[in-house]
C-alpha cells in the first residue's frame, strides 16, 4: 500500500547551497509525522518544496497517489496538502473571520465554509470571541492558532504545520500541543516541524531527524524520545 506521502531521494539547492541532501519519508494516512533538528537542517526547506513553492533538484514526491513533482501551488492545496508557515503569514489588516475565509478560497461550497469556520471556532474559542478584530491584534499564538485554522479551511488531506510552538509560552505552547492531538483523533493526517523535540516526538506515531540536509536517525516518537542520542542533542539532557 502507498502511504498518503512518499518523499524518494529529495534533494533542494538555492544555488550552490544545497539544503535537503536526498532525504526519503512517508506519511500515512491519519498518523502524526515529525521533523526535528536544529536550525538550517533543511526542515523548512522540505515542507517549501513539498508545497510546490520551491523545486526539487531531483526526487520524486507522491501524494495521495499522485507524483507532485511539477505541480503547481495552488494546485497542490486544491488536491488536499495544506501548509501553516514559519512565522505564521497571516492578514494583520483583515479580520479574523476574513483570515479564515481566505483559507477556503479553492472550495465553492459555503454552507460548508460556514460550518468550518464554526469548526475553528469550536477547536479555538478565541478567535470566535475576537472574529471581526484585526487579526494583527492578536498575539503571537493566538495568530498561531489563526494561522492553523486557516489552513485547516481547505478541508486539507495532510496538514504540514511549520514550528507552530514558535515563540509561544509554555501554556500556549501546551494549548498548540493540545489541539494537534485534537486533529489528529479527528483523523487529521499530520506532518510536523519542531525546534521543540520533546513536545513533537510525545505525540508523533513517527520521526526523523534532520541535520545539515540528511535524515540522520528515524523511528518512532517513542523510540526517539527515549534514544541517548536525541536526548543529548535535542532534549538538553547530559
Ligand atoms: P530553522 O529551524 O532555522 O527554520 P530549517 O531546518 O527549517 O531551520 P531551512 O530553513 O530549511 O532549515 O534551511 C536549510 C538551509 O538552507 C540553511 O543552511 C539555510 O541557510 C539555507 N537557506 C534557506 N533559505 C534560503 C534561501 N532563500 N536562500 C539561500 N539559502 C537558504
Amino acid at each position: 500500500m502507498m502511504a498518503l506521502l512518499e518523499v524518494e531521494d529529495l534533494r533542494v539547492a538555492y544555488g550552490k547551497i544545497e539544503a535537503v541532501k536526498g532525504i526519503s519519508f512517508r506519511v500515512e494516512a491519519g498518523e502524526v509525522v515529525t521533523l526535528i533538528g536544529t536550525n538550517g537542517a533543511g526542515k523548512t526547506t522540505t515542507l517549501r518544496t513539498l508545497s510546490g513553492l520551491l523545486k526539487p533538484v531531483t526526487g520524486k514526491i507522491t501524494f495521495d497517489g499522485q507524483v507532485l513533482n511539477g505541480v503547481g501551488a495552488h494546485k497542490i492545496v486544491a488536491m488536499g496538502l495544506a501548509h501553516s508557515p514559519e512565522g505564521r503569514r497571516i492578514f494583520p489588516r483583515l479580520s479574523i473571520e476574513e483570515n479564515l475565509q481566505l483559507g477556503a478560497f479553492l472550495r465553492r461550497d459555503g454552507d460548508a465554509i460556514t460550518k468550518d469556520i464554526q469548526r475553528a471556532y469550536e477547536l479555538f474559542p478565541i478567535l470566535g470571541e475576537r472574529r471581526k478584530q484585526a487579526a494583527g491584534t492578536l498575539s503571537g499564538g493566538e495568530q498561531q492558532m489563526l494561522a492553523m485554522g486557516r489552513a485547516l479551511m481547505s478541508q486539507p488531506k495532510l496538514l504540514m504545520l511549520d514550528e507552530p510552538s514558535m515563540g509561544l509560552s509554555p501554556i500556549m505552547m501546551q494549548k498548540i500541543m493540545t489541539t494537534i492531538r485534537e486533529l489528529k483523533a479527528q483523523g487529521t493526517t499530520i506532518l510536523l516541524v519542531e525546534q521543540n523535540a520533546s513536545a513533537a516526538l510525545s505525540l508523533a506515531d513517527h520521526g526523523h531527524v534532520m541535520e545539515i540536509g540528511k535524515i540522520s536517525l528515524s523511528g518512532t516518537g517513542q523510540e526517539l524520545l527515549h534514544d541517548e542520542s536525541v536526548r543529548k542533542a535535542y532534549l538538553g539532557e547530559d
